[in-house]
């Protein structure tokens, strides 16, 4: 069995989802075929649901119809016969008809999450439709049947596997399967999701799950780059990487990869494929365990970080300090990126601001706190850097002119990060991509 999961964009037009089909009938391995939404449905589904929230059904309705009017178009040319159109027609109204029903009645985060889940179960719909009318030997999985987080959102890849494995033995004929990707459900086995960009967690959960040879994570480039190639010009694409120097990346800010898809890949040990959907003859990047070399591989940078500083006289020698901060944290099951300590302060990050005011209300017992919003934290990442000679000098020869407010080395052999004032983030990493790349 392997997994090939395809992103927005990799569907996002009538024939991509032609090309997909050619991709995914090219061997005679078994598969299953992750999809996310057309690209675009997601954002237009947030913004409908948004503006429910606040009440306005006006905009609400006009983003509806717009969205609506994207899909008809997109079907007249996704299947050619007149029943198969017909069938598409029913699909489009079958969930439009659902996202008008969210017009009448009051919203909640329950049916938030619904609307959001609109995107892949169409996206899959439609497709499943295209193999029927190509006459393509497929199963249509859906993945509210086996997809499940836990009540602290996390993916409960035990339950996953189970019910998986219950739904694929229904097929034993089938070679291939097509499944939503982003989508679960949760605790209170309300349709819920892996959060945005969430489909490739849900391909590397599955290839987890079912023990598969490879995870193929299709997409619009041909594999992790060296660099943000939205920001810098010139990058180039990384042959192999470690799970490793993956998930530093994926988690620090490189789009190509969910921040935590890899870890289901590297506990079931199933190698990573990035490959390119327009330019599948494309080597891409290889995830697994070795790393191919030692030395830096890439940066990537992560935005929205919270500088948080603490200052405490108090705090000169006593034991137990750092704990007491650090369960102030854990009490609002808020994550820490960053943490650098002096003899009076220690200054920390996070991404997370849901529950700040608590968080900073409580720190003020242990002394002043100061906040820096709008920070960038830059990750310098590759296997065993933090024994690379001349490194340090380098990069820090390589920073010149950068207000560099945080720095950690050595949490990680793989990562040496940074954290700037977002404005200077652009810089940054051009700077770096010449220092370190030798590319401008
Ligand atoms: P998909 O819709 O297929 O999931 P994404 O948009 O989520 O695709 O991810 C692919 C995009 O990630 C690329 O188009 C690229 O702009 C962006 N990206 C950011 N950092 C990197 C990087 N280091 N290497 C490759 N792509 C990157
Ligand atoms: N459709 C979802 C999103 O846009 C999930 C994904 O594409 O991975 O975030
Ligand atoms: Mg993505």
């Amino acid at each position: 069995m392997k997994v090939m999961k395809f992103g927005g964009t990799s569907v996002g037009k009538p024939e991509r989802m032609h090309e997909v089909s050619k991709l995914i009938t090219k061997d005679e391995e078994s598969k299953i075929v992750v999809l996310s939404a057309l690209s675009g449905t997601t954002n237009s589904l947030v913004a409908i649901s948004d503006a429910l929230s606040k009440n306005d059904k006006k905009a609400a309705k006009e983003k509806i119809d717009t969205l609506e009017g994207h899909y008809h178009n997109f079907i007249k040319e996704l299947v050619t016969g007149d029943a198969a159109y017909a069938k598409a027609k029913t699909i489009v109204a079958e969930h439009f008809e659902f996202l008008n029903i969210t017009l009448k009645i009051s919203h909640n985060e329950a049916l938030y999450k619904d609307i959001l889940a609109q995107g892949e179960l169409l996206s899959t719909k439609l497709f499943c439709l295209f193999l029927e009318e190509a006459g393509i030997d497929h199963q249509y999985l859906a993945a509210l049947d086996f997809m499940r987080i836990d009540e602290h959102d996390e993916p409960a890849l035990d339950t996953i596997k189970t019910l998986l494995e219950q739904t694929l033995k229904q097929y034993p004929d089938k070679k291939i399967f097509i499944t939503q990707g982003y989508i679960c459900r949760n605790a209170k086995s309300e349709v819920d999701n892996l959060k945005r960009g969430g489909s490739d967690y849900s391909a590397s959960l599955i290839a987890a799950a079912t023990n598969s040879t490879v995870c193929e994570i299709w997409t619009d480039i041909d594999g992790m780059h060296n660099n943000d190639p939205r920001i810098v010009n010139k990058t180039r694409p990384i042959e192999q990487l470690s799970f490793d120097e993956a998930a530093e990346l994926a988690y620090f800010g490189a789009k190509i990869l969910h921040p935590t898809c890899i870890w289901p890949a590297q506990l079931a040990k199933v190698p990573v494929k990035l490959l390119n959907t327009m330019q599948p003859e494309a080597a891409g990047t290889t995830i697994q365990e070795e790393a191919s070399s030692d030395g830096v591989k890439a940066v990537a940078a992560k935005d929205g970080i919270i500088a948080i500083k603490i200052k405490s006289s108090r705090m000169l020698l006593a034991y137990g300090f750092l704990r007491k901060i650090f369960e102030v944290f854990e009490k609002y099951r808020t994550s820490i990126d960053m943490v650098t300590t002096s003899e009076v302060a220690v200054s920390l990050t996070i991404d997370n601001d849901a529950y700040l005011s608590q968080i900073v209300e409580e720190l003020k017992t242990f002394g002043t706190v100061e906040i820096d919003n709008d920070q960038t934290i830059v990750s310098i990442v590759g296997n065993e850097i933090t024994e690379t000679e001349d490194l340090l000098e380098n990069l820090f020869e390589t920073l010149k002119g950068i207000p560099v407010r945080m720095v950690n080395y050595g949490g990680s052999r793989h990562n040496i990060s940074i954290l700037i004032p977002k404005a200077f983030k652009e810089q940054t990493l051009q700077q770096l991509n010449k220092g370190l790349f030798g590319l401008e």
